[in-house]
C-alpha cells in the first residue's frame, strides 16, 4: 500500500511516498504565498504528482494522502495563516483535495503527525505512550496516547508551546504571558535578544547573521554564538531550556509518559547537548523518582511530519 505524506511548512511543502516501512520518493516545493484556498489545493495536488512521480508511480496507485498542517484541525478543516498559502479563512482541506485527486485525503497536525511517524517507524517504537516536542521558530508539541493519535477534543491538544511556565511571564505570539514559546521559540529569542541589545547588552548574534550572509537569526546563527560563548546567547538558551524542562516535566506528570521525542530545527542544530542539558534540567520536576521517562532525539529529522502524515493516511483509509 503505497500513501502519500504532505508537511506544510512556512518555507517548504514537502512530500513523501511510503510503501511499508520504505520511503520510495519525495518532493520539495516553495510554499505559496498568495493564490486562495483553491490554488493552495492545486499546489498539494502538483506537489502530490512530483512525489508519485519521484517514486515511479501513478497517483492511481496511491490509496490514501495525508496532509500534516500547523495549527488546529477538525474535520479536515484547517485555519488559513502564512503556512497555508496565506489563506485568510478557516476552510475544509480535507475535502477540497480528496475531490481533486480523487483519493481519501486525512488531515491532522504537524507535530502530531511527527509524534505519529516517530512512534511507528522513529525513536519511540514501542513506547505506548509518548510526546513530540519541535523547538524550532515556534515551540510544537504533539500526543500518541494508547498508541494513538490524541487530538483533543477540539482538535488543540499536545500544544505545549503554549503551557504556561510561568504567570506573568514573556509576552508570547499567541497574545497570553509565559508559555514555553515565549521563552524558547526561535522567534522569541531573536526578539529578546533585538530588545537586550537595544537596551545595550553586548551580543555578537545579529553580526554573526550578517557574516553568515542571513537576513534573521537562524538556528544555525544561536549555535555559532553558543559556540563562541555569546553570554546574552547563553543566557537565552539557558532559560529555554528551563522553560522546555519546565513545560514538558509538567506533561509528563500529567500524564506518565514513557517517552518524550526532542526534534525542531533549533533542537536539531544544537543537538546532543541541548538533549542532555534538558534532561538535567528535567529531572528534579518529575514527580515520579528516579524518574522513568527517556528524553531523546528525533530519528526522522525533517521527514517526521511528512512520514507521520503519510502513515495516519495509511491507517485512517
Ligand atoms: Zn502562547
Amino acid at each position: 500500500m503505497s500513501t502519500v505524506g504532505i508537511d506544510l511548512g512556512g518555507t517548504n511543502i514537502y512530500a513523501v511516498v511510503l510503501d511499508g516501512e520504505e520511503v520510495r520518493g519525495s518532493t520539495k516545493r516553495p510554499t505559496p504565498t498568495e493564490g486562495g484556498a483553491e490554488g493552495f489545493v492545486k499546489e498539494l495536488r502538483r506537489t502530490t504528482r512530483k512525489a508519485v512521480e519521484d517514486a515511479g508511480l501513478d497517483v492511481a496507485d496511491v490509496d490514501a494522502v495525508g496532509v500534516g498542517v500547523p495549527g488546529i484541525v477538525t474535520d479536515g478543516s484547517v485555519d488559513g495563516g502564512p503556512n497555508v498559502g496565506g489563506v485568510s479563512e478557516r476552510f475544509p482541506l480535507g475535502d477540497l483535495l480528496a475531490t481533486e485527486l480523487s483519493t481519501p485525503v486525512s488531515v491532522i497536525n504537524d507535530v502530531t503527525a511527527a509524534a505519529i511517524g516517530e512512534h511507528r517507524l522513529g525513536a519511540a517504537q514501542g513506547a505506548s505512550n509518548l510526546l513530540t516536542v519541535f523547538a524550532g521558530t515556534g515551540v510544537g508539541g504533539g500526543l500518541v496516547l494508547d498508541g494513538v493519535a490524541f487530538e483533543g477534543s477540539h482538535g488543540g491538544a499536545g500544544e505545549l508551546g503554549h503551557v504556561i511556565v510561568r504567570q506573568g511571564g514573556a509576552m508570547c505570539g499567541c497574545g497570553r504571558r509565559g508559555c514555553v514559546e515565549a521563552y524558547a521559540g526561535r522567534r522569541a529569542m531573536e526578539r529578546s535578544a533585538e530588545r537586550a541589545q537595544a537596551g545595550g547588552r553586548a551580543t555578537r548574534l545579529f553580526e554573526i547573521a550578517r557574516e553568515k550572509g542571513k537576513d534573521r537569526v537562524t538556528s544555525g546563527v544561536f549555535k555559532a554564538a553558543l559556540d563562541e560563548g555569546d553570554e546574552l546567547v547563553t543566557a537565552l538558551l539557558g532559560e529555554a531550556v528551563e522553560a522546555l524542562a519546565a513545560g514538558i516535566a509538567s506533561v509528563v506528570n500529567l500524564l506518565d509518559l514513557e517517552v518524550v521525542v526532542l526534534g525542531g530545527g533549533l533542537a536539531d542544530k544544537l543537538g546532543e547537548g541541548f538533549r542532555a542539558e534538558l534532561e538535567v534540567a528535567m529531572r528534579p520536576l518529575l514527580f515520579l523518582q528516579p524518574p522513568e521517562v527517556r528524553l531523546v532525539r528525533a530519528a526522522l529529522g525533517d521527514s517526521g511530519g511528512a512520514i507521520g502524515a503519510a502513515v495516519v493516511a495509511r491507517e485512517r483509509a
